[in-house]
């Protein structure tokens, strides 16, 4: 059989990535996914000492997006609530806003993954992050290993972040113990919403890595021949928008390199999702490009394919064409 990722060629441009500082709004959430090594039940919100301080080591580390991640709804939990209330905030997306303002004032670019969020939740905080983003994980429902998620939940977000003319970033979870028809299906249901939206600007392809606090162990991994179909497929579906493995997870990363457009939001910090796979340093990334005859180049969460009048709102824009103009001209 002729190989799928022959028709579709390797990706010749630079291989990007963004310099990235994570900021853990909460690690609370009240779901039980079986994979996850991150949540937790009662540690409450960053607090404003915490936020300072790496605001302090973003600055010192030359990161420019604050990625901004907590667990799901977590306002769902009364401990949350009252402390929310406590500090002045009117609910969890007030306190989301307030931090993300407060990161944009220290020069930074807010980017925000806050798991499942409505359509009004996504018009309401959309003017204070630069883009978002949320996982498929999976088009298919596997109740053992997210017994309170439901596919058709991250899909309306999906598609509501398309309403609300999000740049967004999705992708799926590989490596759990999925079928490569699972996967494929997945695919396709983000280049499906892609094809109604146009919002998505890079979709990751993401190798389930167990952590301390993990339930699931870690099913076969995909081969090598699974991953070029996976990626020669979603260039037929989506041409344009950018694959990303981000290569703490994926051993493999290097061999894959020839296909991959960028390399995710990498840190000197820990990675706070998977903190028991570290990144290496920037220049060990951007030795093995240009081994691989690719360039490593910087970018801001928001994608040249989104940087445009159409996704972003007069002040966004103005202030990413700015540091285009600036810092990389
Ligand atoms: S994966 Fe997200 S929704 Fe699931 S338990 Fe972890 S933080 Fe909560």
């Amino acid at each position: 059989m002729k190989d799928v990722y022959e028709d579709f060629g390797a990706t010749v441009g630079p291989v990007t990535y963004s310099r990235s500082l994570t900021f853990v709004l909460t690690h609370d959430c009240p779901w039980h996914c079986a994979y996850c090594g991150f949540r937790a039940d009662r540690r409450g919100l960053l607090t404003g000492d915490e936020l300072e301080r790496l605001l302090r080591d973003a600055a010192g580390g030359g990161a420019r997006e604050a990625l901004l991640i907590s667990g799901e709804r977590p306002d769902s939990l009364p401990h949350i609530r009252e402390e929310l209330v406590r500090r002045g905030f009117a609910d969890f997306w007030d306190f989301a806003i307030s931090v993300a303002d407060r990161c944009t004032a220290a020069g930074l670019f807010p980017h925000g993954n806050f798991g499942r969020m409505s359509e009004a939740e996504l018009f309401r905080i959309r003017p204070h992050f630069l883009s978002m983003g949320m996982m498929l994980e999976s088009a298919r429902d596997e109740p053992r290993l997210a017994p309170e998620k439901r596919a058709a939940g991250r899909i309306a977000c999906l598609e509501a972040a398309g309403r609300a003319r999000i740049p967004f970033t999705s992708g799926i979870l590989v490596g759990w113990g999925e079928s490569q028809a699972s996967r494929l299906d997945s695919l396709a249901a983000l280049a499906d919403l892609h094809s109604r939206y146009g919002h998505l600007q890079e979709i990751l392809i993401q190798r389930y890595v167990p952590n301390a606090g993990s339930r699931w162990p870690a099913g076969p991994e995909p081969t090598l021949g699974e991953y070029r179909e996976m990626m020669g497929r979603w260039r037929q579906w989506a041409p344009g928008v950018a694959i990303q493995i981000p290569p703490n997870l994926e051993p493999r990363w290097r061999v894959l390199l020839p296909w991959i457009d960028d390399l995710g939001g990498i840190s000197w910090a820990r990675d706070e999702v998977n903190p028991a796979s570290p990144w290496e340093t920037v220049e060990s990334y951007a030795d093995a490009c240009r081994q691989a005859g690719r360039e490593l180049a910087e970018r801001l969460p928001v994608y040249d394919s989104h940087r445009n009048a159409t996704w972003l709102s007069g002040d966004w824009l103005r202030r990413a064409e700015e540091f285009h103009a600036g810092a990389w001209a």
